[in-house]
């Protein structure tokens, strides 16, 4: 039997053949269409080649690809782990033609592949196409030799498939499998007759051929298409239950391994409780989403894609509960998906640490108010069942999500089991309320004048510097000292707050604009800095250098040009930066933060280990060779309602306000930014990386410099090898060479020095003798000689051994700082003299020690001072009778 694994690698291997390229699963964040929250199946990643905007360099294509499916409403997840066939998390096999072969192939060969190389019976499988789609019916007839009535049609809502309102689409064809009157759910309902989209379990869709061939254009009407392409699509863990004869999803190796180890971890069995079933299904479902979605760089929040993942890890806690495990559990888990997943998706296994850790830590933080909060739901419920209620009050429910972290969905997940709703109205209501309360600012004017933002009736500041950098507008407020006020002076500083502005507050990394405000009169502000207090309100921070500013007074607003264009380039800039670590490093790459000045742009993003030297010179070239390209900036911009009509998710709008700004550099960079930009890529003129480094576990941080910024930097170092030049008098090629001979000149310079030394030593060996003495029949040298180091004083003190035959030696040097002792005594006379003895005896006088052989000694010391002293202390034991 094949385990899910190999499923997967020969189905890309079978294709393989078919002359396709095996192309890697794109990311769980669709990197091209930030508007959409997850990839959700295989076509995303080729959305822009069907669309005619991108060509690929191949023209067949086939991958694994993972997908999740979750929409934005907060009920979706209730379905997954309740029955054995939903998931959040799933993987997509596909195979594309992109202009090349059509339904002739496709058919024959997912025909071929599901019963000659999967052995499915064929009396089993069933076709549908679309009912004007007769080339298709006949190919069917034709290639798979089934009886015409088993090849059925069907109308748009079933086997014709659409992009999106206008674009590509094309007549689809499915293949069904008919898996027994045993397989059906629904053999209790009084009518239910299983066939094919039939909405039971015995007959199953296993794969979607899809032929893309016509374009909807606006009016609605269908145009063909130049090329005609093909999209498939079928799942993994369907094929697999199929094809490991299991009627359910989860008892695929790949979810049963598991559940297996929940159950460890539960000490339960899977298939003895209902209840427990399902607890089991949703573990092993989001122990798989929630490692995807952080292997993909997804990091838990409360808004958009962090708080799917959040979701996820609380219902999964939740669940675990139930199972009786109160410690952090879903970790674990984890780890098995990457164990058993990480060869097809190796960023499973490289970011396993951060997965590890990231599930672990959010386990920990709601295990704390996942217990309270699961006392006040059963007091709250107990209450409803005295008072025969069956819905739980928003109050309630907002609390829960407010104060114990409890989203909407784990809520309604819990009432469930006990026929309880939820008023959900009574919670969104609560939920506005809450968001309207935190957009609204109050913000006090001159002379107590209350000034009401956003909220109830309030006024929004305008933005207008994305194209004009000055514009004319009013002065609505000022705040100096701590406090409203009507009028500011000369040289006071002040916070203005106008009713339409030019400057940029600082946001999304960006740095605030600076620049000048004046009035009619002629008065004057200069402007440092531009913040948001919060996200509505834009308040311009600096100094009057001239007259006076009040409120009421129509100003004239400058933002500094070159200060707002360096910023520009250095933002844009960071947007390539992120599209090429992602190819450089991989997908899982994502922005961790970002600052974006004038003179510099700063980027840390998600990635474990050090980048070596040499991919960090890739990762430079290729964001040069992209500012060449001279790529076209394009900035989309559309109101949120607009943005929603066209299909992008509601989650955007609690991060995004009220507009979604899509910033699209040539064909290689899509990003929802706020931020100013470049026009085309060429203005950035030059990119230069200055440092790459770790800042967390897992984050790196990369700092580089762009247009005049970088010129400065190339100065700098210009100037610099100047200066060294002059030192070395060299200039140019030639600075090198002369440092090395430099260098090579000091090494041969400090060897003569050393030979010299050693001459030096010798040199003094007669006068050094002449000062030995006879003490008692033996000769004695107890004497200090200078200018020699450790090594010589050895040699020397040899040296002076052979010269005097039979006696005692003792030598002291002094240095800076140091001193070196050498004692020695011949061997006749080690009975007498114990040169290591002497030696440490008085060692410590100089505050040093040491010792050695009866015969030869040395010690160290740093005290030079004391030299006279210990060799007096030397003569005082040699002198011992
Ligand atoms: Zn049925
Ligand atoms: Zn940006």
């Amino acid at each position: 039997m094949l385990t899910g694994n190999e499923i997967r690698k020969s189905f890309l291997d079978y294709f393989t053949k078919q002359g396709h390229t095996i192309v890697r699963s794109s990311s769980l964040v669709p990197e091209k269409d930030p508007t959409l929250l997850f990839t959700n199946a295989g076509m995303v990643q080729f959305k822009n080649v069907f669309l005619g905007v991108e060509k690929l360099p191949y023209a067949r294509a086939t991958s694994a690809q993972k997908c999740l499916r979750i929409s934005g409403k907060h009920n979706d997840l209730e379905a997954v782990g309740r029955d054995t066939y939903h998931h959040t998390f799933f993987e997509m096999l596909g195979n594309w033609s992109f202009g090349d072969y059509y339904k002739e192939e496709a058919i024959a060969w997912a025909w071929e592949l599901l019963t000659k190389e999967w052995g499915l019976p064929k009396d089993k499988l069933w076709a549908t196409v679309y009912q004007d789609d007769d080339d298709a019916e006949r190919l069917w007839i034709k290639v798979s030799g089934l009886p015409k009535d088993r090849v059925l049609c069907f109308g748009e809502k079933d086997n014709f498939w659409e992009m999106g309102e206008t674009g590509p689409c094309g007549p689809c064809s499915e293949i069904h499998i008919d898996r027994g009157a045993e397989a059906c759910d629904r053999k209790k309902e009084k009518g239910h007759r299983c066939r094919v989209n039939g909405d039971c379990a015995r007959f199953i869709e296993l794969w979607n051929l899809v032929f893309i061939e016509y374009n909807r254009d606006q009016n609605k009407t269908l145009e063909e298409l130049p090329a005609k392409h093909v999209d498939t699509g079928m799942g993994l863990e369907r094929i697999s239950a199929v094809l490991q004869g299991v009627l359910s999803n989860y008892d695929v190796d790949l979810m049963r391994d598991l559940i297996r180890a929940a159950e460890e971890l539960a000490k339960k069995k899977y298939g003895t409780d209902s209840g427990a079933d399902i607890s089991f299904r949703v573990i092993a479902d989001h122990a798989r989403a929630v490692s995807f979605l952080i292997a993909d760089g997804v990091a838990p929040s409360n808004e958009g894609r962090g708080y799917v993942l959040r979701r996820l890890l609380r219902r999964a806690a939740r669940h675990g509960r139930m199972l009786g495990l109160k410690e952090p559990f879903l970790y674990r888990v984890a780890g098995t998906v990457s164990e058993i997943m990480g060869e097809a998706y190796p960023e499973l296994r490289s970011e396993a640490g951060r997965i590890r850790e990231t599930v672990r830590g959010e386990e920990e933080r709601f295990g704390e108010t996942l217990e309270k909060g699961l006392l006040l739901l059963e007091e709250a419920m107990a209450k409803l069942k005295r008072e025969k209620k069956r819905v739980l009050s928003g109050e309630i429910a907002f609390r829960l999500y407010d104060t114990y972290g409890f989203p909407l969905d784990l809520t309604e997940d819990i009432l469930r089991g006990e026929g309880i709703s939820t008023d959900q109205q009574g919670f969104e209501r609560l939920m506005k309320e809450q968001r309207s309360r935190s957009r609204e600012i109050k913000f006090i004017g001159s002379g107590g004048r209350e000034i009401k933002f956003i909220g109830s009736g309030g006024r929004e500041i305008q933005f207008v510097g994305y194209d004009r950098l000055d514009a004319e507008s009013e002065v609505l407020a000022i705040h100096a000292d701590g406090q409203g006020k009507e009028e500011v002076h000369e040289e006071e500083e002040a916070d203005l707050i106008v009713e339409a502005t030019p400057f940029y507050g600082e946001s999304g990394g960006q740095v605030g604009d600076r620049g000048t405000i004046e009035t009619t009169r002629g008065d004057r502000m200069e402007v440092v800095d531009t913040q948001h207090p919060t996200s509505q309100i834009t308040v311009h921070r600096g100094k009057i250098k001239k007259g006076r500013i009040q409120v009421g007074d129509k100003v004239h607003l400058r933002v500094d040009a070159k200060f707002r264009q360096r910023t520009r380039l250095n933002h844009s800039a960071t947007h390539i930066l992120h599209s090429v670590l992602r190819e450089e490093l991989g997908s899982h790459v994502r922005q961790a933060g970002s600052l974006v000045a004038p003179d510099r742009l700063r980027f840390d993003f998600n990635h474990t280990g050090a980048i070596p030297e040499d991919k960090l010179a890739e990762i430079e070239e290729k964001v040069n060779e992209r500012v060449r390209l001279d790529a076209e900036v394009k900035i989309e911009e559309s109101s949120f309602d607009e943005a929603i009509r066209k299909g992008a998710l509601a989650f955007f709008g609690d991060k995004y306000g009220d507009h979604v700004r899509v910033v699209k550099i040539g064909d290689f960079s899509t990003e929802l930014c706020g931020g100013t930009h470049v026009h085309r890529s060429g203005e950035i003129g030059i990119f230069k990386l200055q440092t790459e480094g770790g800042v967390a576990a897992g984050v790196r941080r990369i700092e580089a410099v762009t247009g005049e910024g970088a010129l400065d930097l190339i100065r700098r170092y210009e100037q610099k090898l100047r200066e060294i030049g002059e030192l070395v008098r060299a200039s140019g090629d030639e600075t090198v060479e002369k440092v090395k001979r430099l260098l090579q000149q000091q090494k041969e310079f400090e060897r003569e020095i050393e030979g010299l030394r050693g001459q030096m030593g010798k040199n003094q060996i007669p006068d050094l003798l002449a000062k030995k003495q006879n003490v008692n029949g033996t000769n004695v040298l107890i004497t200090q000689v200078d200018g020699v180091d450790a090594k010589q004083l050895r040699e020397l003190s040899d040296q002076l051994k052979e010269k005097m035959g039979s006696g005692f030696i003792f030598l002291a040097s002094a240095g800076d700082n140091s001193v070196t002792l050498v004692s020695s005594v011949s061997a006749d006379l080690t009975k007498r003299y114990h040169a290591g003895n002497i030696i440490k005896a008085v060692a410590p006088i100089v505050g040093g020690g040491g010792g050695g052989r009866p015969d030869f000694a040395q010690a160290g010391g740093k005290e030079p001072s004391k030299i006279g002293e210990l060799l007096r202390r030397v003569w005082e034991i040699v002198n011992q009778p």
